[in-house]
């Protein structure tokens, strides 16, 4: 796939884009960027893997569910994420074509990534990009969420078999939306932060 074209692709739909070799060298740059802000999480193995909430939280006030203070439900933490003055999320697949897309059980992710924020930022490696819109779909549900599930333990058909999506009705069943980003949403500086290194599931 042309990286050239998509970062134009991406550009030509209203995202400022940086990119970035290294988890390390993206994460230094993040550290940077964001200053004295409140700063909102949305669930990402990429970010968690970059240790994004230490290097933020030491001079940012960060509400992240995966690093919720004791005694705090997900839901009393997810709700503080959404009323930030930056999000920070990752995707699940993007097109070369720059449309963006991420499945999510919970909601949180999805909800915080379209309203409400400064800016938003998408973390997120180049291994999830696809060629077509049609391609990134299939990715997010076929290869991305039966990942996330296992990751969270679960007993879904995915994530036992892992292999596919069965669109299941288990009860942890983590599909319940599925959004294309297709621009830059109105009233909100949207970033997408790309990582050659691959990352994520
Ligand atoms: S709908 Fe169910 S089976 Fe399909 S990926 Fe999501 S959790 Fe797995």
């Amino acid at each position: 796939m042309d990286e050239g074209r998509f970062i134009e692709n991406l550009k030509r739909r209203g995202y400022e884009v940086t990119i970035f070799d290294t988890g390390a060298a993206a994460a230094a740059y993040l550290e940077g960027a964001i200053e004295g802000k409140t700063v909102g999480f949305g669930d990402s193995e990429t970010m968690l893997s970059m240790g994004l909430y230490d290097k933020l939280a030491a001079h940012n006030q960060v509400f992240d569910p995966m690093h919720r203070p004791q005694g705090e439900s997900f839901r009393e933490t997810a709700k503080k994420t959404l009323l930030t003055d930056v999000f920070l999320t990752s995707l699940n697949a993007m097109s070369e074509t720059g449309e963006l897309v991420n499945i999510d059980g919970t909601g949180n992710r999805v909800a915080g990534s379209l309203f409400g924020h400064e800016k938003v930022y998408f973390v997120v490696s180049l291994n999830k990009l696809c060629p077509t819109l049609e391609d990134a779909v299939f990715r997010a549900r076929n290869v991305a969420a039966p990942q996330n599930a296992a990751r969270h333990g679960f007993s879904n058909p995915c994530a036992v078999r892992g292999d596919r999506c069965y669109d299941c009705a288990a009860k942890d069943r983590i599909c319940n939306a599925l959004v294309v980003h297709y621009r830059k949403m109105r009233g909100i500086r949207m970033e997408v932060v790309l990582i050659r290194e691959p990352m994520g599931l």
